[in-house]
């Protein structure tokens, strides 16, 4: 006899009963752009309702983060100082590492997670060194490395490294250890792939490079096998949680990912993500909502423990009046 699967679907009240998949609040990390020498918020044009915040307005914005349940914030600096050598990114009096302390001052239990990568912090904005006009792998993990350190002392919980430079997790394990920072958790941008989903956030983060892409170092978007195998990379040299980025349009990866490892997966919604809904709810062509709600249960569904999205703060208030 041919089996009715309508009937599971009848009602809200049995949907709700056998519904597989379920969003909550501390399963998603709000991103965070920090400005020095800044003191007003500042609106970014591409990314309506995002902005760059001074650090004198963390302390605030990090109790409505945690009074909403967000599980962590993941900070991204904007230094006023950049030169060929990132020579601020490993400042102890930085703008992360000031903010680090400023959010926790206020909020002691927030899980700060910080990006790693020193793209803000040169003046051609490469991820990395520059040799001639190539990216020096090697010459750059120090520098990925100290700045790994001076986010742990000034109290990150944990470290996100997205430079995509071969055997940068285990270069910043190894450091973090030989500072005693055994406890500080590394995520990993293990599936960061080279993506046109990334424009808005160049303006964010005041990043884009000079000259050239980040064909170099970031994956091709049309590589499935080769993203795994920088993933089990990841996890060998010591990785914590692993990420793919962007998110909606790379859900076999997360997929990929979940099926490889048993370490907790992030997917990044990634700031194009975020614009193309704003846009077309501010045109009333989506339900800006629905549309959240949906793409973030798809990350869960793929398999992502975690999703880092610029919706978190709007997507928490929503899943908590559910
Ligand atoms: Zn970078």
């Amino acid at each position: 006899m041919p089996n009715r699967l309508r009937r599971m679907r009848r009602t809200d009240s049995l949907r709700a009963l056998v519904r597989e998949t379920h969003v909550q609040a501390s399963d998603l990390i709000y991103p965070i752009f920090v400005r020095e020498a800044q003191t007003e918020p500042e609106p970014i044009a591409s990314m309506p309702g995002q902005s760059r915040l001074p650090v004198s307005m963390l302390a605030e914005e990090a109790k409505k983060i945690q009074g909403l349940g967000i599980g962590a914030v993941l900070l991204f600096g904007l230094p006023t100082h950049k030169d060929d050598r990132a020579r601020s990114s490993g400042d102890p009096r930085g703008v992360v590492q000031k903010a680090i302390r400023a959010i926790k001052a206020a909020t002691p239990n927030l899980v700060v997670m910080t990006d790693v990568c020193v793209c803000a912090y040169m003046t051609h904005g490469h991820c990395g060194v520059l040799n001639g006009h190539e990216v020096d792998n090697d010459a750059t993990l120090p520098l990925l490395a100290n700045m790994a350190i001076s986010h742990a002392e000034a109290g990150a919980d944990v470290v996100a490294p997205s430079a995509m430079m071969d055997q940068q997790v285990g270069a910043i394990r190894t450091a973090l250890n030989q500072k005693g920072h055994h406890d500080t958790a590394i995520m990993a941008y293990s599936a960061k792939f080279s993506s046109a989903f990334y424009g808005p956030f160049r303006e964010a983060a005041d990043s884009a490079p000079s000259f050239g892409d980040r064909a170099s170092y970031q994956h091709d978007y049309a590589n499935a096998r080769h993203a795994r195998r920088e993933l089990l990379q990841d996890v060998e040299e010591g990785a914590d949680i692993l990420m793919v980025k962007p998110g909606i349009a790379y859900l076999d990866i997360v997929l990929r990912a979940r099926e490889l490892s048993d370490l907790p997966i992030a997917a990044y919604a990634v700031s194009g993500e975020y614009s193309m809904i704003k846009a077309a709810a501010e045109r009333g062509w989506l339900d800006e909502k629905k549309i959240v709600l949906e793409t973030l249960t798809a990350f869960r569904r793929a398999g992502a423990d975690l999703v880092i999205t610029y919706h978190a703060k709007e997507a928490a208030a929503w899943l908590n009046n559910n």
